[in-house]
């Protein structure tokens, strides 16, 4: 039977996601069957969905966790405000959990192990304190950002504002401008459920996809050490951060896709800010460290590969599996 720990639930974090769950999953249909869905609406939730997710992986990931590249402060306030809105905590709280992710990936120490289960990756982690909170003490590099500290103490109400009441507010104005079914306070209601509540869902949904999905789906090409995952359908929910085994290998790159083709929307944001010069000093990996690392990954593939070729084999001996019979299983594998 499901045996829920109330004494360790986190009360404040599970309300509200279950909450903008449970209002994406009822009030948002109910206000679309209702009042349709007017362009501007849609504009309202795509817009929102792109600058706050972008925040997080832009932000609050590549640029704050792990310094990949230096921006302006215009840009970091930017991020932070935004970021902010994705209510992921701040982004002092996320690198802190980050950076922890990646120094234990796998293990105990990590907040969001897989080895715990999908669902812990995922959401879990954030439901329920089974320990208490590690101290801050991986993020002093931080502590010296006024801009991260001010966001640190002042993310819930810019959070609220920029990612509630703003929406509600642009889809009220565009109501009444375009003369909409309701006037204001229909448009209003409609900015904060569409680009508020099904948007954060939204946001908070792929960038929780980058802990459990790309620790599950895909492929290990750079390294066979970790639970991370590369794929490109996974990139595709993540603003790039699916091809995640690099990452894991290579976590100072800006990049996640490597290749041109690779679908990674936050190198291409990066790459494009630092021509207008609002981002610099880039850090790429050099190609022959990536090489490098892709022949070994690979060469650990083929030994695991062998070893669990020549288990099979053992097993079917055990069985009294005939050798013609064995072969016939294995040249079908
Ligand atoms: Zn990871
Ligand atoms: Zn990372």
């Amino acid at each position: 039977m499901l045996r829920i720990p109330f004494d360790r639930v986190n009360w404040v974090p599970s309300a509200f996601l279950i909450g903008t769950l449970t209002l994406s999953l009822t009030a948002v249909p109910l206000y679309i069957w209702f009042f349709g869905l007017p362009w501007y609406q849609l504009l309202l939730f795509l817009g929102f969905f792109i600058l706050t997710g972008l925040s997080i992986t832009f932000g609050y990931h590549r640029l704050f966790a792990h310094k990949a590249f230096e921006a302006k402060k215009s840009v970091k306030a930017t991020a932070l405000i935004f970021g902010s809105a994705a209510f992921e905590q701040s982004a002092l709280d996320w690198c802190s959990d980050h950076r922890r992710h990646h120094k234990h990936v796998d293990h105990e120490e990590d907040p969001y192990d897989i080895s715990k289960g999908f669902m812990w990756a995922h959401i879990g982690w954030m439901l329920f304190k089974l320990k208490p909170r590690p101290p801050l003490d991986n993020v002093s590099d931080l502590r010296k950002d006024k801009l991260v500290m001010w966001q640190h103490k002042n993310w819930v109400w810019t959070g609220i504002l920029v990612g509630f009441l703003l929406p509600a507010l642009i889809g009220g104005a565009a109501a009444a401008i375009f003369g909409a079914k309701g006037g204001f306070w229909v448009g209003f209601l409609g900015g904060f459920l569409i680009g508020g509540v099904a948007r954060v869902t939204a946001v908070q949904h792929c960038t929780f996809f980058i802990n459990s999905l790309c620790h599950t789906v895909g492929t290990r090409p750079y390294s066979r050490k970790c639970s991370a995952r590369d794929s490109m359908l996974m990139a595709i929910f993540t603003f790039g951060e699916g091809y995640h085994n690099y990452h894991h290998e290579f976590q100072h790159d800006y990049r996640n896709g490597i290749k041109k083709w690779h679908f990674d929307p936050t190198k291409w944001t990066i790459w494009l800010l630092s021509k207008m010069g609002l981002t610099s000093k880039l850090r790429r990996v050099p190609d022959e460290k990536i090489e490098a690392a892709r022949a070994k990954a690979s060469e650990e593939a083929a030994i695991e590969r062998r070893r669990k070729l020549r288990r099979k084999v053992r097993r079917m001996k055990l069985k009294g599996v005939p050798r013609l019979r064995r072969r016939q299983i294995i040249a079908a594998d």
